[in-house]
């Protein structure tokens, strides 16, 4: 089974913190959607087993309009057989979204939602440059149902400039009470180059220090799991039978086709990636240039194993190691013994265990 993954680079504006790539500039759109259906036709060979999931990501998926998510959808659904498709994701931000637009998402095909709510708290919002308001954030999610969506995802973050526990648990509240099926809860990292690297620099903000980054955390895996839901990866909480299988291949390494720019594909054997440009990838499409790509080595695919696998409840399996990576099992027990005492603390540790257990 594989996945594919399309890339929307548009954004309305950019939160302080982003480092995906995107732009607040539209003008390429009809180009960019022509190139995507172009990429998907020159690259349908890349995938060797049937579709599992389709992933719509940004940037700001719900910045296109109908006509425009219509055409790349349908384009898509010419070129690859989606007959075996189990879950078609959008990723959303609140102030996109319409019942209409909803409704129409539903229709289309999409099966699953992803809005990117960060914070109920307006202080927060206005601070990471987001565009929306609480109550856009709960009326989206309380649209969504009406529209049919029954598997929601909600974004939090916790670490955010000034928050305490009061104000996360605060947040984790406001979340439970909306009742959905999935919920990502992100620490607030200083990406180099981001606005708030900048600010960050400049003293004009400053994040929580490290001990209440990790007392939010706990109190993530706390209150989410009393009630109910399974803390299945690192930043990943779900009810029975939810979790985002899209988002799981990428942790279990099966197959993806990353389509538009900035996207990765990955086929056990190699990865490919296209340029951060908008400019320049429908450049390389048009022209048939080729893909950037690292072929990866034996010690590379056991080094993201261990890394992917930390991120995950299951953690790592030794009968994929005996299997897959023979060569290095020695290595893997006898590492293993000296991050024993860390294990109790997997999630908290995972960075540094993984840096002890790969080559
Ligand atoms: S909406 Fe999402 S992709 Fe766009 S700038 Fe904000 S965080 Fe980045």
């Amino acid at each position: 089974m594989s996945g594919i993954y399309v890339h929307i680079p548009y954004c309305r504006q950019k939160c302080i913190y982003c480092d995906f790539y995107s732009t607040a500039s539209r003008q390429s759109r009809t180009a960019y959607i022509a190139a995507l259906e172009q990429e998907a036709i020159q690259r349908k060979d890349y995938l060797l087993t049937p579709v599992r999931t389709m992933y719509f990501g940004g940037g700001t998926p719900t910045v296109l309009t109908r006509t425009e998510m219509e055409e790349i959808y349908n384009r898509l659904s010419s070129v690859f057989d989606l007959s075996n498709c189990m879950e078609t994701t959008i990723e959303a931000n609140p102030e996109n979204l319409s019942g209409e637009y909803l409704s129409f998402l539903r229709r289309l095909g999409f099966n699953r939602l992803s809005i990117g709510i960060q914070s109920f708290n307006p202080d927060d919002l206005i601070a990471l440059n987001r565009r929306h308001s609480c109550q856009q954030a709960t009326e989206s999610v309380r649209m969504a149902k009406e529209q049919g969506f029954d598997n929601i995802s909600i974004d939090l973050m916790f670490n955010l400039p000034g928050m305490n526990m009061e104000k996360w648990k605060g947040n984790l509240d406001r979340a439970l009470q909306l009742d959905v099926e999935h919920i990502s809860c992100y620490s607030l990292t200083r990406e180099e180059e981001t606005m708030l690297d900048k600010m960050i620099k400049a003293g004009k903000t400053s994040l929580p220090n490290d001990e209440e980054c990790i007392r939010q955390f706990n109190a993530a895996d706390e209150i989410l799991t009393k009630n109910g839901y399974r803390h299945y990866e690192i930043s990943n909480y779900c009810k029975v039978g939810k979790e985002s299988i899209h988002n799981s291949s990428y942790w279990q390494q099966i197959d993806y086709i990353g389509l538009g720019a900035s996207a990765h594909s990955f086929n056990k054997t190699s990865r490919q990636w296209n340029p951060s440009s908008i400019e320049q990838y429908i450049n390389n499409i048009n022209t048939g240039a080729e893909t950037e790509k690292e072929i990866l080595s034996d010690k590379e695919k056991y080094n993201e194993y261990i890394m992917l696998s930390l991120r995950t409840e299951k953690g790592i399996d030794i009968t994929h190691i005996k299997k897959h990576f023979p060569q290095f099992l020695s290595h893997y027990e006898k590492q293993l013994e000296k991050v024993s005492d860390m294990m109790s603390d997997r999630w908290i540790l995972s960075n540094r265990i993984a840096v002890e257990l790969m080559l």
